[in-house]
């Protein structure tokens, strides 16, 4: 395979195969990004049920202390009301009065306090089931998502080794020169080398070459660059023809 222009040809197939793995490489890259925001959402929604479960342990807990102040008081009227059936003044039974008065009070406002605590568990407990299904949903998500990234990874190591393989079959008759000049460029500017010539167009920046250039390229046994973007033209009568 000496001439030129196959060689190229050649050439850019590597150019498009180093393409594919590079896209693969950066994929795979940043699906364990991705993975990681998936985990960090659902430690989000572990961590909002448990403030829930907090948040109604303790409101139960307030509950509970109000209830136990409410039986207290309870006590305190029920002696205060014996009291008042052996009170021999009136003087005595309007203090007595007054006492279970102002515990009928206090007890209305622990009650309030005990009815809108309920309310707030009640809520809660509406929000706590809300976010656990939240929870499910998203460690279900989780866990198809890695499982789906394990067999894509399984399946692009596979197709990046057999590119592999292609690869060193191409480069087994590629002029030496070449192709270190292709690997130096690529290495350098992160960017392709090869254009092939598109309609008379560079394949790469799409600029029209002037057609007496286009014309001889192919019959041209030396390395010509477009005018542009500095890559190196080439011609193939298939891209070409495909383009008719
Ligand atoms: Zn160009």
């Amino acid at each position: 395979m000496t001439d030129l222009h196959e060689q190229l040809a050649r050439l850019y197939d590597v150019q498009q195969l180093d393409a594919k793995a590079l896209s693969i490489h950066r994929h795979t890259r940043s699906v364990p990004q991705e993975i990681q925001k998936l985990d960090s959402a659902l430690d989000k929604f572990q961590q909002a049920v448990e403030a829930k479960e907090t948040e109604i342990s303790e409101a139960e807990k307030t509950q509970r202390s109000i209830q136990g102040e409410i039986e207290q008081l309870d006590e305190k009227r029920n002696k205060l009301t014996m009291q008042m059936r052996s009170v021999k003044t009136n003087k005595e039974y309007e203090a007595l009065d007054k006492e279970i008065e102002f515990l009928d009070q206090k007890e209305a406002e622990l009650e309030d306090h005990t009815l809108g605590l309920l309310e707030r568990i009640d809520q809660l407990k509406v929000e706590l089931d809300e976010t656990s299904e939240q929870l499910k949903i998203q460690k279900t998500e989780q866990k198809s998502r890695k499982k789906a990234y394990e067999l894509e990874k399984a399946e692009l190591t596979k197709s990046i080794k057999a590119m592999g393989k292609q690869r060193k079959i191409l480069c087994q008759d590629l002029d030496r020169q070449i192709f270190d000049q292709y690997q130096l460029w690529m290495k350098r500017r992160q960017d392709t080398y090869l254009a092939p010539i598109i309609d008379g167009a560079c394949g790469s920046c799409q600029m029209k070459l002037p057609p007496q250039l286009a014309g001889e390229i192919p019959r041209r046994q030396e390395i010509m660059r477009c005018p542009v973007c500095r890559k190196v033209l080439f011609s193939t009568p298939e891209i070409n023809d495909e383009k008719e």
